[in-house]
């Protein structure tokens, strides 16, 4: 034996019974060898394999918490801790049932959740308030004290708001129904001090802006339970397998129950697997194909008359020379429909303007068909609109099988109840507007709104707070008309060098965006267009990996901020990039509330650990903010500052007295508990009630709700309106397809129309960021074990004939580009990709795995013109209700295999950049 190692490998051969050529004990491996000062695992605590398996399954305490990434899941789990580590985590499967005829909620849960425990003490937790110490995103920082670091922010912000105004304080957090408290505790802060608060549900373009327009709402789903309620399915864009693991399950089972199931997505992925049909649509034709199933509908007589004619705008009049509605003189918001009963012109009832309240016929006909000389119906327009839309050359465009789409249009006519799951697929495109209304039109036409087991469902982002007054009232408690609100679209579109190449009926965007500022639609701050925004405080977000444009953000706005200061427990592309760098608690280490649409239960996140290392819940750290900023202005001596624009003393020697409502609320526990007594949904429960299991919704707030929450009854939307023939939310009272407004007229969309992808046709491969399985946007992105379950690194995925065209093979580097940006990143051939189409599931980190730029490198801010309207009677601008959506998915790109430099090769072998 000539050496120590050799001596070890005989060692573990013969643990393991091998037989050692030459050796007598060769027969019987003994383990003595190990024994004595040669063990090399004497100093370890645990000694044999026996102590550490018994006590993996031994813990000291089980707390209920949950997770807060915008994964629309809201599951309870229970996490276990020993000797004070967090050591695993459980499904806590408690969700009381809702009906002995649906299957339940229990156990709800995904890979991600999972492993949370472990992601908490993970590298990329931040463990101390951190200060840039070189260049914006070197990566080289000091630590930093508490106080220091607050220091630094509440006076950077007390000067800009003396010296530049409070508008160029700029404050963005994502999806309070996550965490309502965190959320409020920055929204508060931003409110006190005069700042901007940005959107973040247009901006991420998870809002499907057909909602507003068509409904009045912001967006309205029922609850996953009542997927098993329909008897036919469509899953339109959305990838449920992937995106909805916890829901899943509801819609699969649903075919237990007599339902089948159709998929609709360019590329057979996990979830069209399951389905009955599966139409391989041509990327971004999705309007295309709802028209011809619509005028399929029309041309048969399979619409749902009765239902028309009292839920829709289709039967009210419009004046055939103007394309306007027909209404009172000098009655902007009153319309008329034709009588067939009674022969005569009557005013519908419901509209905004009307006297009455509700959309009941009381024994009147609406006459879908009328028609004069003067005026027409909305029907009788949609016919029209309708009438290219042959199942011939919906085929072709859309790239389908004509046999396919006859059996589609003809089942989703006559099955019912029929609803439509609808996803971030469809709704990122540019013309999410039209595609939404186009396929709310299917539903509205076989009459399925407003039923269990139909409608127009969809799940982007975890967009329902249901508590919601109480939550208004914390988040900003002197209203909402006291507060600067800004949609974040059009802030990082001025504000930064992205500049959209597309003339719009032959102007640039930038004339509509001034047109719509000037006309008061569109808010947009520093209100002062000679000022630029300074600050910027970005908390339970990752607003720079996400951005739409990342390349001329960063050679733009990102370089004009003064400061950027990032809340977060790990170190993602925002932290990198910031300047001050605040610790926060994880999900694990604070108390707050979740919800989410996808089920109608409140559960909480308990404390499970005081917060790890030096961080802090993001509560504690608006409260010490809060408390800096207070001490800072009275050491000098500030006067308060007039906030014109509100009329509004700000005293900022009493930020904390403000902020904390006299010092009311001393914990995040008060603010949970604010919140929930506030609101009807949650009257009379309490924190502490929540913490044994979570609790279905009440009553609801009749003001701000479509339908009840039902004993025994998964919820739905929309009853109020089709059971108690309450207006629905629009000018007209009706579900509103017609919309009048002169930007609509002027650009042909009044009535839902198939448009063109708006994508630069230089470059032949549509660009396709989807949410992916392996995290949630990009929180997961850097964790260990789900980097294992998949190649570990960014991957391009492509159909192998494109690959094969351009001499590219598996696992090679490739170079993905258009005139915005590019990356380089590896390449994976999938049969199952769309040809002239690349796919990368979104969230990659920039600092993670990519040669050059990231996943957002080749996007550009695309505003839709039409989307910028206001002052339409229920089209206003309202935060994250209606505003233009930050679309990406209009983007072309080339792609060509490439050969790392010399450069690359040693960055490899640093950084392990590359390695699968
Ligand atoms: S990450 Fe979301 S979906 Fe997954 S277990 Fe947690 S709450 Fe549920």
């Amino acid at each position: 034996m000539k050496n120590r190692r050799d001596f070890l490998k005989l060692g573990a051969l013969a643990a393991l019974g091998a037989s050692i050529p030459g050796c007598r004990k060769a027969e019987q491996p003994q383990l003595e060898a190990f024994s004595g000062p040669l063990d090399p695992l004497r100093a370890y605590p645990y000694r044999g394999w026996e102590d550490l398996y018994r006590k993996q399954w031994t813990w000291d305490k089980v707390v209920r918490s949950t997770h807060s990434a915008n994964c629309t899941g809201s599951c309870s789990w229970n996490v276990y801790v020993r000797d004070g580590v967090m050591i695993r985590e459980e499904q806590a499967a408690d969700y009381p049932r809702i009906s002995a005829d649906l299957p339940d909620y229990n156990p709800r849960g995904c890979q991600k959740g999972a492993c949370f425990t472990e992601y908490v003490y993970g590298p990329q937790r931040l463990r101390s308030p951190l200060i840039r110490a070189g260049a914006r995103g070197e990566g080289k920082w000091r630590k930093a004290t508490w106080d220091e670091a607050l220091t630094l922010v509440a006076g950077k912000l007390l000067d800009n708001i003396y010296q530049y105004g409070p508008d160029t304080n700029t404050y963005f957090s994502v999806i309070p129904a996550m965490s309502p408290v965190s959320f409020c505790a920055g929204s508060r802060f931003a409110h006190y001090t005069g700042g901007v608060f940005c959107s973040f549900y247009d901006w991420y373009c998870d809002l499907p802006p057909g909602e507003p327009l068509t409904w009045g709402v912001q967006t309205e789903s029922c609850e996953t339970a009542d997927w098993f309620n329909s008897r036919y399915i469509v899953l339109w864009g959305s990838n449920i397998s992937q995106t909805r693991i916890p829901d899943a399950h509801f819609a699969w089972e649903a075919r237990y129950n007599g339902a089948k199931i159709v998929g609709i997505s360019p590329d057979f992925n996990s979830s069209m697997i399951h389905t009955d049909l599966f139409l391989a649509i041509q990327p971004g034709t999705d309007t295309a194909l709802a028209l011809g199933v619509a005028k399929y509908i029309v041309d048969n007589n399979l619409y749902d008359a009765a239902y028309v004619k009292e839920q829709t705008d289709l039967p009210l009049l419009v004046d055939k020379r103007t394309n306007r509605f027909v209404r009172p003189e000098g009655a902007p918001d009153r319309f008329f429909f034709h009588d067939a009963k009674s022969g005569k012109r009557v005013e519908a009832p419901g509209s905004m303007g009307s006297k009455e309240k509700t959309i009941a016929l009381n024994g009147a006909d609406p006459d879908l068909h009328y028609a004069d000389s003067e005026v027409t119906t909305v029907f009788e327009l949609l016919k029209q609109k309708l009438s290219p839309y042959i199942l011939e050359s919906v085929s072709q465009t859309t790239g389908l099988v004509l046999n396919d789409i006859r059996q589609f249009a003809h089942e989703f006519a006559t099955r019912k109840p029929a609803m439509i799951i609808h996803g971030a697929g469809l709704n990122h495109w540019f013309h999410n507007d039209l595609i939404n209304r186009s396929l709310i039109l299917l539903v509205a036409l076989t009459g399925n709104t407003g039923k269990n087991g139909g409608g127009f469902n969809h799940y982007v982002g975890q967009e329902r707070v249901w508590p919601e007054r109480g939550f208004r009232a914390y988040a900003f408690p002197e209203g909402v008309r006291k507060q600067r609100m800004q949609n974040m679209t059009l802030w990082t579109y001025l504000h930064s060098s992205n500049k959209d190449p597309h003339l719009y009926n032959g102007k640039p965007i930038e004339h509509y965006i001034e047109e719509s500022i000037q006309n008061g639609w569109m808010p947009i701050y520093p209100k002062k267009r000679d000022q630029k925004p300074r600050a910027l405080i970005v908390w339970r977000a990752n607003y720079l990996n996400q951005a739409k444009g990342n390349e001329y953000i960063l050679k733009s706005l990102w370089k004009e901020l003064d400061l950027i200061v990032d809340l977060n427990y790990r170190m993602d592309t925002t932290a990198l990039h910031s300047d001050v760098v605040l610790p926060a608690a994880s999900y694990y280490e604070k108390s707050d509330i979740n919800t989410t649409d996808c089920h109608s239960y409140v559960h909480p996140f308990n404390r499970v650990l005081d917060p790890l290392y030096d961080s802090k819940p993001d509560w504690e750290i608006f409260r010490d903010l809060a408390k800096k900023m207070s001490q800072l202005a009275a050491g000098r001596n500030l006067a308060p500052y007039h906030d014109q624009q509100f009329d509004w003393q700000r005293d900022f020697t009493k930020t904390y007295d403000a902020w904390s409502a006299d010092g009311k609320f001393q914990k995040p526990e008060d603010g949970v508990n604010f919140i929930l007594d506030g609101s009807p949904e949650t009257k009379g429960m309490n924190f502490e009630q929540l913490k044994q299991h979570p609790l279905r919704f009440q009553k609801i707030d009749e003001e701000a709700w479509n339908s009840d929450i039902r004993e025994g009854q998964a919820y739905t939307p929309f009853q109020h309106q089709v059971e108690r023939k309450r207006p629905w939310r629009t000018l007209t009272g009706r579900q509103q397809f017609y919309l009048d407004h002169p930007w609509f007229l002027d650009f042909g969309e009044q009535l839902p129309v198939f448009k063109e992808p708006v994508a630069d046709p230089k470059y032949p491969f549509f660009w396709n960021t989807p949410h992916g399985r392996w995290s949630i946007h990009s929180t997961w992105r850097d964790a260990r074990y789900q980097l294992r379950l998949q190649r570990g690194i960014p991957i391009c995925y492509m159909h192998p004939e494109d690959a094969r065209e351009r001499n590219i093979q598996d696992n090679d580097w490739v170079k993905v580009f258009n005139d915005n940006g590019s990356f380089v990143s590896k390449v994976q051939i999938l049969p199952g990709e769309k040809r002239k189409r690349l796919t990368m599931y979104h969230g990659w980190e920039r600092y993670l795995g990519f040669l050059q730029g990231g996943w957002q490198s080749p996007t550009v801010i695309k505003i839709k013109p039409t989307q910028l309207v206001g002052g339409y009677g229920h089209v206003n601008f309202r935060l994250n209700y209606w505003g233009p959506t930050g679309n990406n998915r209009d983007v072309r790109v080339d792609i060509v295999k490439y050969m790392p430099t010399a450069a690359d090769l040693q960055a490899i072998r640093r950084t392990g950049k590359g390695r699968a």
